[in-house]
C-alpha cells in the first residue's frame, strides 16, 4: 500500500504551522501537495481581480516553499470532485488531507470530493485551521451558537488559545515511478491573473506570500499594535495591521498571529498598551464570531438576519449605486472611500462602516449590492465578515442595536479632520478649504470649477425617510 499523501491547499496557503499539513505529516512525510482553479470561485465574477493576483502570487511563492522542502504544489483546474480524486487515483494516494471551511459552498463541496475520493477506495481527513476556536467550540449556557458578539467575546477570551505546530524541515521524495505518473495526470502550470481573465496592473496593497505577510506582523507588533486603539479609526493613517489579506486566504497562520499579540502584551509596561493590544484581539475576535455564524446560519448569505428585514422597501435607485460605486455622490469622504477600493482593492474599516451605511441608509439601497460589489473588488473579500460587515451596517443583522446611521460630515470632521485622506483620494478638490472638504460643504459654483458633483441626496432627508421605514418595519 502507498505511504503518500496529498495535502488540498484552499484558505491555508502556507506550509508552517498548517494544522491539517501537520497532521498528515505526522502519519508519512511522504506528502504531495495540490491547489484546484474552482470554476465556481473563478468563473463567478464574484472574486475581485486584486484577490486573484494576491493568490496566485502566494501560490507562486508556495510553490517554491515545497520544492525548497523536497515536495511539489500542483495545479489542478476543474470541478474538485472530478479533479482531485482522478489526481488521487493515478498517484495511488492513500489519504487527501484537508482543512475545513465555514462557507456554505465549501461545505457542500468538501462533502463532494469527499464521496466522489470513497468510491474511489482514498479516505480524506479534514482539520479545523483558519481559527483559533472551530464555530461548535464556543456556545452559549444553554449549548446555542451566540447571536450577539459581546457575551460570545467574553466567553472567547476565556478560552485557552492553541499554540502553533512545529514547523516541517523536509518532505520525502518521490520515488522514479511516482514522477512518471505525475505526468499521466492533468495538473496545469500555475496561471497568471491574466489568464483567468482577471486585469489588476497596480501594485498589491500587501506584497503576495507568507515571508511578507510575516513581516507586516513583525512591523505591526513591533510598531503599531500599542496604539492601535487611538489611531485605527484614522484612515489616513497607518493605523492597523493590513494582514486581512493574508488572513483571509490563511497565507499566515492565525495561532502565530494570536501569539504574536500575547507575547507584545506580556511586555508591556502600561494598562494604556494592554488595552490597546486587547483592542486589536477583539477585532480577530470579530473574524470568528462572524465565521461561526456563517457555519451555523448558512441563509445568512441569501438575506437579513433579522425576519422583519427580509423584505425591507429599498429604493434600489441604480444611478445613485453607480455614483456610490465610482465614488461619485458628492460626499467627499464617501467618494474619497470608494475611490481608495477601485483603485487599491482596499478600504479601511471606518471607511467601510461610512460607505456601507451611505448606501443604506442615505441612498437607500439594498445592502446586498453593496456587499457583492466588496465581494468584486476587495483583496481581502471574505463572505463571513463582509456579510457580516453589511447586515451590521444595514442594522438587519445579528447585534443591530443601536440604529447606526453615520452621518458622513461627523465622521470627516472626527477621523480625517485635516481632510489629508479626502485629498488624498479625490484629486479634484484637493485644493479646497479643509472646513469645506470635512463637512462636504462646497459651494456649487466650486463644484462646478473642480468638476465634482454636487452631492446626490440630502443627508437629513434621507435619514429621516430611513428612520420612517425602519419604525415601519419593526412594529
Ligand atoms: C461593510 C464591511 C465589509 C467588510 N468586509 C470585509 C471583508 O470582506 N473581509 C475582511 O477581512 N474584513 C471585512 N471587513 C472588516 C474590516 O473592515 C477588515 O477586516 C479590516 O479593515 C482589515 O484591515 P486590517 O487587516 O488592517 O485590520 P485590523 O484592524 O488590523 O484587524 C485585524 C484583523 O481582524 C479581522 N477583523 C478586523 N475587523 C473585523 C471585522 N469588523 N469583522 C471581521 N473581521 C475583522 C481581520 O482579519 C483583520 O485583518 C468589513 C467591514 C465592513 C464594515
Amino acid at each position: 500500500m502507498s505511504n503518500l499523501n496529498l495535502f488540498w491547499h484552499r484558505r491555508d496557503l502556507r506550509i508552517n504551522d498548517n494544522i491539517g499539513l501537520y497532521s498528515a505529516y505526522l502519519t508519512s512525510k511522504k506528502i504531495i501537495a495540490c491547489y484546484c482553479l474552482d470554476p465556481v470561485i473563478f468563473d463567478s465574477n464574484q472574486i475581485a481581480p486584486a484577490k486573484v493576483t494576491y493568490l496566485l502570487e502566494s501560490l507562486q511563492e508556495l510553490q517554491e516553499n515545497y520544492r525548497k522542502l523536497n515536495s511539489e504544489l500542483y495545479i489542478l483546474q476543474g470541478k474538485p470532485e472530478q479533479v482531485i480524486p482522478q489526481f488521487a487515483e493515478i498517484l495511488n494516494i492513500k489519504s487527501v488531507y484537508y482543512n475545513l471551511d465555514v462557507e456554505p459552498y465549501s461545505k457542500e463541496r468538501d462533502q463532494k470530493v469527499t464521496e466522489a475520493l470513497k468510491e474511489k477506495g482514498i479516505e480524506t481527513k479534514s482539520y479545523w485551521d483558519q481559527l483559533l476556536h472551530n464555530p461548535t467550540e464556543i456556545l452559549s449556557k444553554s449549548k446555542t451558537p451566540y447571536t450577539i458578539y459581546t457575551p460570545y467575546w467574553k466567553n472567547w477570551q476565556q478560552q485557552i488559545k492553541p499554540i502553533s505546530m512545529e514547523n516541517i524541515n523536509k518532505f520525502e521524495p518521490l520515488t522514479e515511478t511516482e514522477k512518471e505518473l505525475i505526468k499521466n495526470t492533468n495538473i496545469i502550470n500555475l496561471p497568471t491573473a491574466k489568464e483567468l481573465g482577471f486585469i489588476w496592473d497596480q501594485p498589491l496593497f500587501l506584497s503576495a506570500g507568507e515571508k511578507a505577510a510575516n513581516d507586516q506582523l513583525e512591523y505591526f507588533c513591533n510598531n503599531l499594535i500599542e496604539q492601535y486603539q487611538e489611531q485605527r479609526d484614522f484612515p489616513a493613517i497607518e493605523g492597523t495591521s493590513r494582514l486581512s489579506s493574508a488572513i483571509n486566504l490563511g497565507v499566515i497562520s492565525i495561532r502565530k498571529i494570536w501569539q504574536s499579540s500575547v507575547k507584545i502584551m506580556e511586555y508591556c509596561r502600561s494598562d494604556e498598551s494592554r488595552n490597546n493590544i486587547l483592542t486589536w484581539q477583539k477585532e480577530l475576535a470579530w473574524r470568528e464570531f462572524y465565521q461561526q455564524a456563517l457555519y451555523h446560519f448558512p441563509e445568512l448569505i441569501k438575506g437579513a438576519f433579522r425576519e422583519p428585514f427580509k423584505n425591507f422597501p429599498w429604493d434600489n435607485n441604480r444611478e445613485y449605486f453607480e455614483a456610490w460605486c465610482e465614488g461619485k455622490t458628492g460626499y467627499p469622504i464617501v467618494d474619497a472611500a470608494m475611490r481608495e477600493l477601485n483603485e487599491t482593492g482596499w478600504m479601511h474599516n471606518r471607511c467601510r462602516m461610512i460607505v456601507a451605511s451611505f448606501l443604506t441608509k442615505d441612498l437607500i439601497i439594498d445592502w446586498r449590492w453593496g456587499e457583492e460589489y466588496f465581494m468584486k473588488t476587495l483583496i481581502d473579500g471574505d463572505l463571513s465578515a463582509n456579510n457580516g460587515g453589511w447586515q451590521w451596517s444595514a442594522s438587519s443583522g445579528m447585534d443591530p442595536k443601536p440604529l447606526r446611521i453615520f452621518n458622513p460630515a461627523s465622521q470627516s470632521q472626527k477621523f480625517d479632520p485635516e481632510g489629508e485622506y479626502i485629498r488624498l483620494w479625490v484629486k479634484e478638490i484637493s485644493s479646497l478649504d479643509t472646513v469645506e472638504l470635512v463637512t462636504g460643504k462646497i459651494p456649487e459654483l466650486t463644484c462646478y470649477h473642480c468638476g465634482y458633483t454636487t452631492p446626490i441626496v440630502d443627508h437629513k432627508i434621507q435619514q429621516q425617510k430611513f428612520k420612517e421605514r425602519y419604525k415601519l418595519q419593526k412594529m
